[in-house]
């Protein structure tokens, strides 16, 4: 917040510091101009008085004129210094003291001397006895041949010129940049062409090591191996493996997707590049594909080393899924994707990048060869949460009375940096109350504030909510091994996720399937209803936690009709067809309207029966629904082994 509104004043700021010194330069420029054109025509006019052409005619004939200079559309004339003045005044209607002294100092002289030099001047009038005129009464006369003064000519086709460019070009760059929101206006245009400016940070060694990183021990063991490959390449090479070019971190913000990159780079000892995605995204387009070139042009020199692009989301947005596309992402998108085919990875470069919306990247950067190892780092459970909060507090002197335990209890939900934060605030709190060490009290206070403090932007579940989410969770699991009799899942979850949903289920991996049978298809069904049922069942309420479920199994219903000829109804008439299989993969309605209405019912009987069918499955095994949820409620996460376990424990004993 504080951040932005500095960067604001900044950027409002900096045009107006700036155009003083534009508009100093301007107007001095245009003064010098006209100095130098009054001094140069000065030079060559003195005071000049204009006459009727009937007084320009009296005057040649009183043969007081000395020289007639005839321009293009005036004529100028001097006085003979000898002239008698009486007359000339007379001609001229001048009223003036005739018996003038003669001049006695400098500056009547002077005087005397401009009025000799005195020029008169009149309009030129189609006179063709002016020639002969002039020459009766022996009047030297001459039309100049107009000839440019160099230094103003100089200044008008050049200097004039550029000028008006430049504050044109000034203007328009300034609007520019504000349209674009361009920080540090005029200095941070000015400097883009010259991106040679550090644009990536370089640790030579970030001393951060993998006993940094609490929790995450499958994220640090994917990670292990690219380690070993930066330390030692000759043993893949030897056997003829090729080493991974880059690994792709993916998970909510918070969990410790940079430190885990960091701590890739302090284990092999080499250097760490790191760059934001957001800083390759330039409003000129070419810059961000300069700036890839560059970067991967100083990571050459200094292999074995690691290059890290944070959120690169920014840069690496699928291309086809937008009508107006950015020319300057995409072409920053295609110098990554070209460079890290480029390079040699047996030379040691890793590119380690992290985000957390993997689901919008391009699919080519996902393919093989490029980010093709992909690193889940999730929101901590339970004993990682306490393990983090054990990295953290070391860093602080702790009370004899602190129980990490029961903090790492009291903050499901939280991320790393989260606890971090909190372990932070505790000691704040205990030096504001003047300890020497951070009681359990100052923990608990902290964690109240930061939870309280994020209460809308994350999800730390209340109990309720929690055992909600965990009755909901098993509905799903339960239905699925009571219809299947195996293992349903491989783990579930109760630590909410930014990512997914509130709970979180890990299924079986399933055999490649190429064909459903229809009782495979309810079963589906039936599964996906029975978070829902699980929740009618036990709460006797419903949750806004199903809407996933019932999109999914209405789509699958829906299909079963249209598609698949399984409806009693229409049998095996087709009503929809599946367009642009390789890009959106839309189903398109076939049939006539009425037909539309008639699928809708059949797609609502399929999902009420096997609504019906989910919450008889429940009701009928309601204590193993109970006992499992209650298992997951306090341990925030159980496996499948565990749950079959209880699921049978329970069968043997209603046998026994
Ligand atoms: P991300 O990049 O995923 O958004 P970071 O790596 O920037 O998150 O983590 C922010 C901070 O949170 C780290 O500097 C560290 O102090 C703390 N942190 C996060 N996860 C962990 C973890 N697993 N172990 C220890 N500290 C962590
Ligand atoms: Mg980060
Ligand atoms: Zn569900």
């Amino acid at each position: 917040m504080d951040n932005n509104q500095i960067d604001n004043n900044d950027r409002k700021q900096t045009p107006e510091r700036h155009s003083p010194n534009i508009f100093n330069f301007l107007i001095i420029g245009l003064i010098l101009t006209f100095a130098l054109n009054i001094m140069v025509s000065n030079r060559m006019a003195n005071q000049k008085v204009q006459i009727e052409y009937s007084q320009f005619i009296q005057l040649v004939e009183s043969d007081t004129v000395k020289q007639v200079q005839i321009e293009t559309d005036q004529i100028a004339l001097t006085l003979k210094p000898e002239a008698d003045r009486a007359e000339v005044q007379r001609i001229l209607g001048t009223e003036e003291n005739t018996a003038e002294p003669a001049p006695q100092n400098r500056f009547q002289q002077m005087a005397e001397q401009a009025r000799q030099n005195q020029v008169y001047y009149t309009g030129r009038i189609e006179d063709p006895g002016l020639t002969e005129r002039l020459l009766a009464h022996d009047v030297a006369f001459y039309r100049p041949i107009v000839q440019n003064n160099p230094i103003m000519s100089f200044i008008t086709s050049w200097i004039f010129p550029i000028v008006i460019f430049y504050v044109i070009y000034y203007f328009l760059m300034r609007s520019l940049s504000k349209r674009m929101g361009g920080a540090g206006g005029m200095g941070g245009l000015m400097n883009v062409g010259k991106s040679k400016a550090k644009f990536y940070d370089m640790e030579k060694n970030t001393g951060v090591t993998f006993n940094d990183v609490a929790g995450q021990d499958e994220a640090k063991e994917s990670l292990t191996e690219m380690v070993d490959f930066l330390h030692s390449p000759e043993k893949y090479q030897e056997i003829g493996a090729v080493q991974p070019k880059g690994a792709l971190l993916v998970g909510p913000p918070g969990t410790g997707k940079t430190l885990l990159a960091k701590a890739v780079a302090g284990e092999a000892k080499v250097p760490f590049f790191s760059i934001s995605g957001s800083e390759f995204v330039e409003m000129y387009v070419g810059v961000g594909a300069s700036r890839v070139r560059d970067l991967f042009e100083q990571a050459k020199k200094q292999a074995p080393c690691i290059i890290f692009i944070d959120e690169i989301d920014a840069i690496g947005k699928s291309r086809d899924n937008q009508l107006g596309s950015n020319d300057e992402r995409e072409q920053t998108l295609n110098q990554l994707l070209s460079e890290m085919d480029g390079f040699d990875s047996s030379k040691g470069i890793l590119i380690l990048a992290a985000t957390n919306r993997p689901e919008v990247l391009d699919k080519a950067l996902l393919r093989p060869g490029r980010f093709d190892r992909r690193v889940i780092v999730e929101k901590p459970d339970l004993p990682g949460r306490e393990a983090i909060l054990a990295v953290h507090a070391k860093k602080v002197t702790l009370g004899a009375d602190v129980n990490l335990r029961d903090i790492a209890l009291a903050t499901s939900g939280a991320a790393g940096a989260d606890l971090a934060n909190m372990v932070n605030e505790a000691a704040v709190r205990a030096v504001r109350l003047g300890r020497k060490e951070v009681l359990q009290e100052d923990l608990m206070e902290a964690v109240e504030v930061v939870i309280a403090g994020k209460e809308k932007k994350d999800r730390i579940m209340n109990a309720k909510e929690k055992r909600m989410v965990a009755f909901h969770e098993v509905g799903h699991a339960l239905a699925s091994a009571l219809q299947k009799n195996s293992q349903p899942v491989q783990k579930i979850t109760i630590v909410p996720r930014t990512m997914g949903s509130l709970g979180y289920t890990m299924n079986m991996p399933e055999e490649e399937r190429y064909l459903l049978t229809k009782g495979e298809l309810l079963a589906r069904i039936t599964t996906l209803l029975a978070g829902r049922a699980a929740e009618e069942v036990e709460f006797g309420e419903m949750s806004t936690g199903a809407s996933n479920d019932i999109e999914r199994a209405t789509k699958l219903a829906r299909t079963m009709v249209t598609q698949y000829g399984m409806s009693d109804k229409f049998g095996m008439m087709g009503l929809e067809s599946t367009q642009n299989q390789y890009l959106d993969g839309r189903n398109v309605f076939t049939g006539s309207e009425s037909t539309g209405a008639a699928v809708d019912g059949e797609v609502s009987k399929i999902i009420d029966g096997c609504h019906d069918e989910a919450l008889k499955l429940l009701r009928e095994n309601k204590d193993k629904l109970v006992e499992i949820a209650e298992f997951l409620v306090e341990k925030e996460t159980i496996t499948g082994e565990q749950f079959m376990e209880i699921l049978n424990r329970n069968k043997n004993a209603a046998i026994a």
